[in-house]
């Protein structure tokens, strides 16, 4: 396998890479633009977009935000509200896998930043029927979420007659650099299906599926394209228009509202996802098991671009958690009403040819990993001189006989 000659990535990334001469790779040259950006100039460029949207919107909302009890929602909540003075409607997508720390995490956003919220909750019999179905079909276990997450705010978008959605960082341009910060790319129908959902819309999964009606899958349909153009639904990137640094980000909003972060099972990102018991668990271990690799990588190679790890030490931190077994698959299971044979001949049916082989006695093993390209050549003239140390932060929980034992009802709607 090919790997980065900078950062962690290898060339069966599932969004896809290239590589330069120098054997560096799309993601980490386009990474180059947040260090030769004039970001003050990009920030006027969208308070003046903003402010189009301000002096347009007819109700109360000027604008839709996407958001869950983890990953850069109080960054983009307080940055919209506070920095740039709209008032946002939040929406969010209740993916059934949640903890204790994200709910209260969403309690703090909508209490401290003062914002109303709307929450969607699809019937968990047809949640577990679609988690069957895209499990089977391409080895997800989060389908529903991404598909959920990447949809409602549309939809209501729509129904409500709130043209703007603002979302965080561009996965396609932070990761592995589709698209440069310049070309502003905005939240398009065929970039979700082609890479937020695998190239399943949920039209495909009744298609293909043994348990599902078209009725079941209608809370993850999206728009029709008239409906979204009658409206004139834009989705903004924040990431195109300010520097994303989604550590700095995070400790920012641990200062100003007690963000929570927990220790995760697979990597050593202790802010991202605190609010799902699975994403750094099973979620991320199947995503070892297709691509052999897993969020340890994701995470290492953001901070390798960031200038807080060397590529060395991000090696050591994957070799720490790629193996891992998480703790938390007794808990899906049950939930989801499987077998745990099922569910390996599942994930095993989309393990990825390029990246694992069975050996002589029938065993799956790792073909490469980026554990066996610490000294190849040419990384050294690839480096980034490190500039930071890499410390993620705990910050307790406020409600100190919190314990995670289960999934958690969403229950009272404000935080003392
Ligand atoms: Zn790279």
């Amino acid at each position: 396998m090919r790997y980065c000659k900078r950062c962690l990535y290898p060339e069966n990334h599932p969004l896809h890479l290239t590589f330069d001469e120098h054997g560096v790779c799309s993601g980490c040259r386009v990474h180059e633009e947040k260090d030769e950006l004039d970001w003050r100039e990009r920030k006027d460029k969208l308070r003046r977009l903003l402010q189009e949207f301000k002096s347009r919107s007819r109700g109360i909302h000027d604008c839709i935000i996407p958001v869950s009890g983890g990953r850069d929602s109080h960054f983009i909540v307080h940055t919209i509200k506070h920095e740039f003075g709209l008032h946002p409607l939040l929406v969010n997508y209740n993916k059934h896998y949640n903890t204790r720390m994200g709910i209260r995490n969403l309690a703090y956003l909508r209490t401290l930043l003062g914002c109303d919220i709307v929450t969607q909750t699809v019937s968990p019999e047809t949640v577990k029927k679609v988690t069957r179905e895209s499990l089977r079909q391409r080895g997800s276990m989060y389908w529903h979420c991404l598909a959920g997450g990447t949809v409602f705010p549309v939809q209501l978008a729509v129904k409500f007659k709130i043209p703007l959605i603002i979302w965080g960082a561009h996965q396609g341009c932070d990761q592995v650099g589709m698209f440069s910060h310049l070309d502003e790319v905005e939240m398009t129908r065929k970039y979700r299906k082609d890479h937020d959902l695998m190239g399943l819309e949920a039209e495909d999964l009744v298609k293909n599926g043994q348990e599902l009606t078209l009725g079941d899958v209608e809370p993850f349909v999206y728009p029709h394209d008239n409906e979204i153009r009658s409206v004139g639904v834009r989705g903004l990137y924040l990431s195109n228009y300010m520097r994303w640094d989604s550590k700095a980000q995070h400790e920012q909003m641990i200062k100003l509202y007690g963000y929570e972060t927990a220790l995760q099972q697979r990597t050593f990102d202790t802010y991202n996802d605190v609010d799902c018991f699975h994403y750094s668990g099973v979620h991320d271990y199947i995503k070892f098991l297709k691509w052999g690799y897993g969020k340890a990588s994701d995470h290492a190679s953001r901070e390798i671009r960031l200038k807080r790890l060397t590529r060395e030490e991000g090696i050591d931190l994957v070799q720490r958690y790629q193996d891992r077994q998480p703790q938390d698959l007794n808990l899906f299971l049950k939930w989801a009403n499987l077998g745990e044979n099922e569910f390996r001949g599942w994930i095993d049916n989309h393990r990825d040819s390029r990246a694992w082989m069975k050996n002589e006695r029938g065993a799956w093993v790792l073909r490469d990993s980026i554990v066996n390209h610490r000294d190849d050549e040419d990384v050294d003239a690839a480096r980034l001189e490190r500039k930071e140390q890499c410390e993620f932060q705990l910050n307790p929980p406020r409600d100190p006989k919190a314990v995670e034992d289960g999934y958690v009802l969403v229950g009272r709607g404000w935080v003392d």
